[in-house]
């Protein structure tokens, strides 16, 4: 059933008919078209993501186009990106920034919810800015596009949103990860040092310098790295620090606020 699915979601794709259409069963394949369905099948068959295969994934209310230079959008992250939209109201002049951005998934999601906000995507693979950028204008937002280690290009701007979900497999699990992802996804978007939590760390570091007062954070985080995120962000210039479970029940969102009181980093 499951690859009936599927090759009928890659012949949808090939044609661009709806699934419902090629379901009927009464649409023939021009030999081009057949020569590409069956080129996406051989993909599929050795284990390349589905995702990978059409290179491309709905999220939320976008289409994103991808590429194995990006992480796979995860139903978590569309929660993530819901919960911001939640949570945030942004007033004149307020600046967001998606940091490890991927496809672009996040700070999308929150600008298209969000026009008159300024969004920054940024990230270290400048494969994975062009995608995000390209993922941009498909989606016709205008944001900015920086390749930069974390903070490092922001120059003088200040952020009020900070969104990121870092690279946080702790290198002793990667090898449990399911083949699909090990050997199809890029192991720079998911290492996380020896604990996982090595990009929070350095994001608690540097975000000082970078945050307005009172700006929000929202993270996605590792199934058991509450304590973790917790314990990193413990010092006095974060407040308000709350971790919320999956529909799993498993840690899975870390969201605080940047106090930094009067001589406090
Ligand atoms: N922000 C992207 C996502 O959530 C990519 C994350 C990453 O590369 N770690 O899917």
């Amino acid at each position: 059933m499951k690859h009936r699915r599927e090759t009928n979601q890659i012949i949808a794709h090939v044609t661009k008919l709806s699934e419902m259409a090629i379901d009927r069963g009464d649409y023939v394949l021009s030999q081009e078209e057949q020569g590409r369905v069956d080129q996406l099948v051989e993909m599929r068959l050795r284990g390349v993501p589905l995702q990978q295969v059409l290179g491309e994934v709905d999220f939320l209310d976008l289409k994103l186009r991808l590429t194995k230079d990006v992480l796979i959008p995860r139903q978590e992250t569309e929660i993530l990106a819901e919960r911001i939209i939640e949570s945030i109201d942004p007033g004149e002049g307020k600046v967001a920034l998606d940091l490890c951005t991927g496809s672009g998934c996040i700070g999308l999601a929150v600008k298209k919810a969000f026009p008159q906000l300024k969004v920054i995507l940024s990230d270290i693979s400048p494969m994975a800015a062009d995608i995000a950028k390209g993922n941009a204008e498909l989606n016709g937002l205008d944001v900015e596009v920086l390749v930069a280690h974390l903070f490092e290009e922001l120059g003088e701007v200040k952020i009020d949103y900070l969104f990121c979900n870092p690279p946080y497999i702790p290198a002793h699990e990667f090898a449990m990860l399911d083949k699909s992802v090990k050997d199809h996804e890029p192991s720079i978007a998911l290492l996380g040092g020896s604990d996982g939590l090595m990009f929070y760390r350095m994001i608690e570091e540097d975000a000082k310098n970078c945050l307005n007062q009172n700006a929000q954070c929202f993270f996605e985080i590792g199934y058991n790295q509450g304590e973790g995120v917790k314990e990193v962000f413990s010092g006095a210039a974060w407040t308000n620090q709350r971790v919320y479970p999956d529909y799993a029940s498993h840690d899975r969102f870390f969201f605080l606020e940047f106090s930094s009181l009067p001589g406090v980093k």
